[in-house]
């Protein structure tokens, strides 16, 4: 009997339960996924407990993404570039830790975007969190010419462009229409736009016909960015799709089954 669960605090909120859920009766697997409220103080301990509990791992969410990168045994190279870890795997008494949100933004990109090529041109992202940082280290690796940041703090972007080499800047708000003329991805990595927060301000009318607009922000599935992007006929990318492929390498490692992303498993993690 396999043991997962995500940690966070607060932690009610978190889909993943669900989701793993609907994959663990689909696949008829023997195992349970529970949410595990921990508060920042416990997580070192907590998570170090875990494998004596009998877990074969778990996600890290809000606010443990980096406090479980200084708890790990080892990290692979891509959560160290990211600087955060998002999946633990505990294996042969130690705890080993990667980060498959860039994996998820970019797998979802191609399935709700299956025309966007990452050489078509340059991407814009809008906020410098720790989002960012996974989804530019995942667009650089996939090819994408030039990836530019821009952030409430320009520090936070300027801070990531140093760490991740040329094909990544930091840009001020003022040159935003001109970014937005070249690009052909335009990506919300902030939380506006998020139920509860105003609506990310940005007039997308200098975008090409082709620009692809994606937010990573998943509640609502439907955000006011991307509602104005349909409305101008742009293809609109939800966050919604990440959240869900970013569970796939966790659930392979933990259940050894890798599962899929489907419309019917899209339906049951939003409840409708
Ligand atoms: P984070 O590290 O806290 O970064 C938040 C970002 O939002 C920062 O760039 C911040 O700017 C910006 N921001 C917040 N309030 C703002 C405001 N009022 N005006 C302008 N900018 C503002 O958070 P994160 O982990 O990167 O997450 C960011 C978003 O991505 C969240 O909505 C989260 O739910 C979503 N997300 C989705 C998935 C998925 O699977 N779909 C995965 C991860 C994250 P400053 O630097 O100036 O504060």
């Amino acid at each position: 009997m396999a043991l997962a669960g995500v940690i966070g605090w607060p932690i009610s909120h978190s889909k993943s339960p669900r989701l793993h859920g609907f994959w663990l009766a689909e696949l008829k697997v023997a195992g349970y996924y529970i949410p595990l409220p921990v508060a920042p103080a416990d997580f070192p301990d907590a998570v170090r407990m875990l494998p004596k509990l009998g877990f074969a791992g778990a996600n890290v969410t809000i606010p443990h993404k980096e406090a479980a990168f200084a708890v790990c045994d080892s990290v692979d190279p891509l959560a160290q570039r990211i600087g955060a870890v998002n999946t633990l795997v505990f294996r042969d008494g130690t705890i080993h830790g990667t980060n498959t949100d860039g994996y998820g933004f970019l797998a979802n990109l191609q399935d709700l975007a299956p025309a966007w090529r990452p050489e078509a041109g340059p991407a814009v992202l809008l906020g410098a969190g720790g989002a960012a940082r996974a989804a530019a280290v995942a667009l650089i690796d996939a090819g994408v010419p030039k990836v530019t940041l821009v952030n409430r703090t320009f520090e936070r972007a300027a801070a990531i462009a140093a760490s991740l080499g040329p094909a990544v800047e930091a840009a001020g708000s003022d040159q935003v229409p001109g970014l937005l003329a070249t690009a052909a991805l335009v990506v919300n990595t902030t939380s506006l736009g998020m139920v509860g927060q105003p609506a990310l301000e940005i007039d997308l009318s200098a975008c090409a016909a082709t620009t692809v607009i994606a937010d990573l922000v998943y509640a609502p599935p439907e955000t006011p960015l991307l509602a104005a992007a349909k409305a101008r006929g742009l293809v609109a990318v939800d966050g919604i799709g990440m959240l869900l492929h970013q569970a796939v390498p966790g659930f392979e490692a933990w259940f050894g089954v890798r599962p899929t992303v489907t419309a019917p498993l899209r339906t049951h993690v939003l409840g409708v």
